[in-house]
């Protein structure tokens, strides 16, 4: 069975739940509580030129991503740990530190931990947030711009070359390893912005889910995507790196264009949200539907003869 096919029929049945955005919440006196989990599982997650630390660290900035893109402040970090019994301790040393590291980074506490034996490493973490204002998938407006902050590509760009075993070059690899979550931006979009999304699985999957659950068309513009330069540099279809390229942990937003002013961070407009339904590209003149080129689970992963480099 395919992720997607394992997310749906639970969710057909599950008859009270608020399933299907970065985070779960629930109002909170006056502000929205915020809890979200997201796993990681060494053999199929974890290529080898990451560190146990980076990969405790990780593990933390994807979950606190999910806090973010939902416009909140993350407050707190838990986890469960599965281990095989043989797991050398500066492994087990290494991710501690990572958590550590990351907990810090974000100014978080971290609140609850549990350990199991299992036959690969599993770190599922989970954090806890809190909003003022929610951002949600499920509200881009016709008329709203569509942003997404920092550059794109290097994490499938590394990928690639590490499975083609050619030498990863330092700038590519710097976000693979250590990537970042945009909470400061996204405290500032819970202000402004009417949907916000982080990109986990590629741009193109995360827009299609702003336009599923906003029941919106999205059209964007392959020249506004905005491609790592070295990504660009290496790769003989840059466009189709970027908008498949996960673990970015950038923010993919929509708002009306007069309130992009309000923005303080760094950001690039690349599309528009329209009536109707669907993604779709612009090249030069052309528009076309654009596919989901992201990742899936229980697919075989990354079908590497698929990637030009
Ligand atoms: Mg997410």
């Amino acid at each position: 069975m395919k992720e997607s096919e394992i997310i749906e029929m639970f969710l057909n049945e599950f008859e009270n739940h608020k399933l299907g955005d970065d985070a779960g919440f629930r109002k909170l006196n006056d502000s929205w509580l915020l809890i979200t989990t997201d796993m990681l599982v060494w053999k199929t997650d974890v290529p080898d030129f990451m560190t146990p630390e980076e990969v405790g660290k990780k593990v933390v900035t994807m979950n606190v991503s999910d806090i973010a893109a939902m416009g909140g402040k993350p407050l707190s970090f838990f986890f469960s740990l599965a281990v095989p019994r043989d797991i050398k301790k500066n492994i087990l040393k290494g991710i501690a530190k990572g958590i550590s590291k990351g907990a810090k980074e974000y100014d978080i506490e971290i609140v609850s931990g549990d350990t199991n034996e299992a036959s690969e490493i599993i770190i599922d973490g989970g954090a806890l947030g809190i909003a003022r204002r929610l951002l949600l998938r499920r509200n881009a407006k016709p008329g709203d711009v569509v942003c997404v902050t920092g550059e794109l590509g290097r994490p499938l760009l590394a990928l690639l070359l590490w499975l083609r075993g050619i030498d990863i070059p330092k700038e590519i690899l710097e976000k693979a390893k250590n990537p970042k979550a945009r909470v400061e931006e996204g405290l500032e979009l819970s202000e402004v912005a009417n949907s916000a999304i982080d990109i986990s699985d590629g741009l193109s999957k995360e827009l299609w889910e702003i336009a599923r659950a906003s029941e919106v068309k999205i059209v964007i513009e392959e020249e506004k995507i905005p491609v790592n330069e070295k990504v660009a540099e290496m790769s003989s279809d840059p466009t189709k790196i970027a908008l498949a390229s996960g673990e970015e942990f950038e923010l993919v937003f929509t708002l009306p264009k007069e309130r992009t002013k309000e923005l303080s961070f760094d950001f690039t407009i690349i599309g528009r949200v329209e009536r109707g339904r669907g993604v779709f590209i612009k090249r030069r003149d052309k528009v076309e539907k654009l596919p989901i080129l992201g990742w899936e689970h229980m697919t075989g992963g990354l079908d590497d003869k698929l990637w030009k480099i």
